[in-house]
């Protein structure tokens, strides 16, 4: 946060501060409705925590966390769970922002939300970390529920953890509360393609925007920032359509190979030594290098901030594909866009996990289980409903995908809120 700590005065290049400047980009399209805006540029609650635990030396360590509900005008908050040691409140406000604007981009009945501990789980031994997370859930839970706000993993959080954490608050409430969490194991009330939802909705937008491009996915080159959850399922399926994924970058380097690298090879690899353990398909590069490697196709899905001016200058895609949150920053998009790349944003192209993270949810509250295939058919129906959408507006207003995308989310969250009035 800035000096003065408030909602509205971002630290200078934040990923809060991003927000703000996209918010500001779409009023002119608002019409009357631009009276409530003020709404979007702060959190409505942002709780801090403490997480104290006893570490397996004896010793007591601290860890901060945060969880934000940004919006709720449209229902209750959704939004992911982020354990990193860079995570900040001036983060987690960004990306419960983005949640908001994500949700209503593809008329899911939630707000938006997300929460995040100052820590680095890979310094943690299983029991800390369990600690760690049920501390959290436990400081967290006089704010979140099945009807309020329903955390999910995000980066270095999975099932197991959402395991813990829905453990945690059934233990606090006194009965098994499985809607609490989303992205939960298959037999804890989870639902079939939650895991690959994120990286499936990624492909699905980006074939369709490779198609209004006119590029052939087959033979297409990719570039891929960051090889987890989210990056590694949209290289796999991409790599299925005929693509081929020339670089791929995680925290332990970057790895290229003109002619396609091996997937089958590089993702079991990849979870045990990051990517440069699989040196034998592909030349270990400098990182930077990554933004300059020959590709069709660019698919930043690691952290924010990653697409800077220089790199928007550098790289030699047609098309981005955010599978991260909040990936290039303004000055970034503004490049891009004058040199004809075409990005399709966040806030639509990475919404799959909170598409089917809704199914889950619905799911649990009927208790009854859809198979994988109608997951998959609806995830793509209201996935390509809502580019569309977004890509109509886009052309009305000869605005970019960006814009358009919060054009026809404020919308809908700014008329919720005008329809709810304000209390008292
Ligand atoms: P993950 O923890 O599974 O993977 C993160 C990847 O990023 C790893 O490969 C890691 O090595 C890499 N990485 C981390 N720091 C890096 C750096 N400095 N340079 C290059 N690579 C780096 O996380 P994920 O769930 O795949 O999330 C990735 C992004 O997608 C995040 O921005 C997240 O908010 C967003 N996202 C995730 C989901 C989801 O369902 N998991 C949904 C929507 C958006």
């Amino acid at each position: 946060m800035s000096e003065k700590l408030s909602f509205v005065n971002p630290t200078a290049n934040s990923p809060w501060g991003t927000y703000l400047s996209q918010v500001d980009r779409v009023v002119p399209y608002l019409g009357p409705l631009a009276r409530w805006v003020e709404t979007l540029k702060r959190p409505k609650r942002a709780l801090i925590v403490d997480v104290p635990i006893e570490m397996d030396d004896g010793t007591i360590a601290h860890f901060e966390g945060y969880r934000v509900q940004h919006n709720m005008s449209r229902g209750p908050g959704k939004g992911g769970v982020r354990f990193h040691p860079d995570v900040t409140l001036e983060e987690v406000m960004a990306l419960s922002a983005w949640m908001t604007i994500k949700t209503a981009a593809v008329n899911l009945p939630y707000g938006g939300a997300k929460g995040g501990i100052r820590v680095d789980p890979k310094k943690l031994s299983l029991q800390e970390l369990e600690k760690v997370t049920r501390r959290y859930t436990s400081e967290i839970g006089i704010i979140i529920g099945p009807h309020t706000d329903i955390p999910a993993p995000d980066v270095n959080t999975n099932a197991q953890i959402m395991a813990w954490m829905m453990d945690t608050y059934s233990m606090n409430v006194g009965g098994t509360a499985t809607g609490v969490v989303t992205g939960k194991p298959l037999h804890l009330g989870g639902s079939l393609g939650r895991v690959k939802a994120t990286g499936r909705g990624v492909f699905v937008t980006g074939r369709e925007a490779a198609r209004r491009l006119g590029m052939d996915l087959r033979g297409a080159r990719i570039a891929v920032q960051g090889f987890g959850n989210v990056g590694s399922v949209a290289a796999e399926l991409f790599a299925e359509a005929g693509a081929k994924i020339v670089a791929v970058q995680d925290h332990t380097g970057t790895i290229v190979n003109s002619n396609g690298l091996d997937l089958a090879k590089l993702v079991p690899i990849s979870r045990t030594d990051g990517v440069v353990g699989f040196k034998a398909g592909g030349d270990i590069v400098p990182n930077e290098d990554f933004w300059g490697v020959a590709c069709d196709i660019l698919i930043p899905a690691a952290l924010e901030g990653q697409i800077t001016a220089e790199r928007a200058q550098r790289t030699t895609a047609k098309l981005v594909l955010e599978g991260a949150n909040g990936p290039t920053v303004p000055v970034a998009d503004d490049i891009l866009a004058e040199r004809g790349v075409l990005v399709v944003p966040d806030v639509i192209c990475n919404a799959g996990g909170v598409t089917v993270s809704y199914f889950e949810w619905v799911q649990d509250f009927s208790s009854f289980f859809w198979d994988e295939d109608e997951i998959n058919v609806r995830l793509d129906r209201i996935m390509m409903n809502a580019l569309n959408q977004i890509w109509d507006t886009a052309d009305k207003h000869k605005i970019s995908l960006r814009t358009a995308t919060y054009a026809v989310a404020c919308e809908r969250i700014l008329m919720a809120r005008q329809e709810r009035g304000l209390y008292p």
